[in-house]
């Protein structure tokens, strides 16, 4: 028998959900352009759009909130969670940020000059979007098993060293200011990059004078897959991995808004003295007083908290297990999604989920408004929509993955919402001939995926025909 394990907390405070019923999701959803960014939580019974932010305080966090030192200047909040950085990421040098992307301007602003090369294992949009505005290009140097959503690769993150090598050969390493290397990869998926991979990206650039800055973002979730796959660190505490993993960078930019698990906040850590004291004018100039950065005292209290949460090794466990326990199940029922399941995230395939569809009919957009109108449970497109169009030709860009990103926010939800979310998946998947396609009825010229507007394309207006359904 296999023994079941369940949260690693208990409820002490608790928020009420809406369980609409399917006539007024239905309203919702018309409401809404059939396009989930655009429904109000309010109307959302399990919201699995995005883990960003979105993660529960723990009691000692909250009670910490009374404790901040809101000074303008020497804050105490803020030498607390300096000394937690240097003492759980192991980095001489840290500056607070309102978001992981205020770290990423000011990183990118300093170490980019016009012409530059920036490699990395996939982009993530706005670390790209701040190395493209100084001028550098991003050069994708992922293994080509990223790209395949078919592919079980225990480390799908991992840089591809020939591809890596191949970049510094033909733009030369004075045109390379640092390798930005993610642990782990969003965009693919959550996937994670083996401790052997970042030791030899940093042997190689370092054998070249290129630096090494990684996106820490998810790196929590990537040292538990370390200890779960990687030869020798079954036994080690996930703090004393995450602590080897980071060795082997000169600094990183976070986003406290995952990993650190609050709700907003981030910072830029390094270890050369002269790039800390150029970034500390930046800061000032974009984020505030170095002592806060767009922090409040009281933010900067609770993530020097979750800082050390996080790499509690029970903690992070559950939080890898509860996403597999809503992929596996799905796997079980034969319903396609991405493999293997990543740290955050559970992709649906909305190609083989819905082949009746033509990628112009949007399957994974009307996919994700089918789950709502199913179950109140919110997803997003991660397709065709999200990829926009050709800025040359105007046609749209056809993407190969056609997903649905079933997100899953931190210590928020329980094992049973999981399960919630797998039954209503699996109901669609046995009506799935039913589910029809959308138009779009209004594009917007950027990210159109936030505010695009959509119908059914079927005479009768209805995107699954079983109108009768009620949530409970
Ligand atoms: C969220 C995220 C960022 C940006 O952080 P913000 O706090 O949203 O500004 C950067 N990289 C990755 C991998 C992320 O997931």
């Amino acid at each position: 028998m296999v023994r079941r394990t369940a949260e690693p907390y208990k409820i002490k405070s608790v928020e009420t959900l809406a369980m609409l019923s399917y006539d007024e999701r239905k309203e919702a959803l018309i409401k809404a352009g059939y396009n989930t960014f655009l429904i109000d939580s309010a109307d959302v019974y399990i919201d699995l759009l995005t883990d960003s932010g979105t993660t529960a305080m723990s009691d000692a966090q909250w009670g910490a909130l009374m404790t901040g030192d809101e000074a303008y200047a020497g804050s105490k909040s803020w030498k607390k969670l300096e000394e937690t950085v240097r003492e759980v990421y192991g980095y001489r040098y840290v500056l607070p940020t309102h978001q992981g992307r205020g770290a990423e301007n000011i990183l990118s602003q300093l170490k980019i000059k016009d012409g530059d090369f920036i490699p990395g294992n996939m982009y993530f949009t706005t670390t790209r979007a701040h190395q493209e505005m100084n001028g550098a290009k991003f050069v994708d140097v992922i293994i080509d098993e990223a790209h395949d959503p078919n592919v079980n690769h225990p480390f799908k993150g991992n840089i591809d060293l020939t591809k890596l090598q191949k970049v510094i050969d033909d733009v030369g390493a004075e045109n390379i200011p640092y390798v930005c290397l993610a642990v782990t990869v969003n965009l693919a998926g959550g996937q994670p990059v083996s401790m052997e991979n970042m030791k030899d990206v940093y042997s190689l650039c370092k054998s070249n004078g290129i630096d090494v800055f990684l996106d820490a973002t998810r790196c929590v979730e990537n040292a538990y897959f370390i200890k779960e796959r990687e030869d020798g660190f079954a036994d080690k505490k996930i703090a004393a991995i995450l602590k080897e993993m980071l060795s082997y960078s000169d600094g990183c930019t976070m986003s406290g808004k995952k990993d650190c698990l609050v709700n907003i906040g981030g910072f830029l850590a390094m270890n050369d003295e002269e790039l800390y004291i150029r970034s500390r004018e930046l800061v000032v100039v974009y984020e505030g007083m170095p002592s806060y950065g767009g922090m409040a005292g009281r933010d900067m209290e609770a993530m020097a908290i979750g800082i050390r949460e996080a790499v509690d090794d029970h903690y992070i466990e559950h939080r890898i297990q509860q996403v597999r326990h809503l992929g596996d199940q799905l796997i079980d029922a034969g319903i396609p999604i991405v493999l293997p399941i990543g740290g955050h995230a559970v992709f649906l395939d909305a190609r083989k989920f819905l082949p009746h569809l033509k990628q112009e009919d949007f399957p994974a957009q009307a996919l994700a408004a089918a789950l709502y109108l199913d179950s109140g449970v919110r997803s997003m497109e991660r397709g065709i929509i999200s990829a926009g169009r050709n800025i040359e030709t105007g046609e749209n860009n056809t993407p190969k993955l056609e997903l649905v990103r079933l997100t899953i926010p931190r210590r928020v939800y329980t094992n049973n919402h999981m399960n919630v979310v797998v039954d209503s998946i699996i109901d669609l998947f046995n009506k799935r001939d039913e589910i029809c396609g959308l138009q779009m009825d209004y594009e917007p010229p950027t990210l159109r995926f936030f505010n695009a507007r959509f119908s059914p394309l079927s005479k009768s207006g209805k995107l699954i025909s079983k109108e009768n359904k009620t949530m409970n």
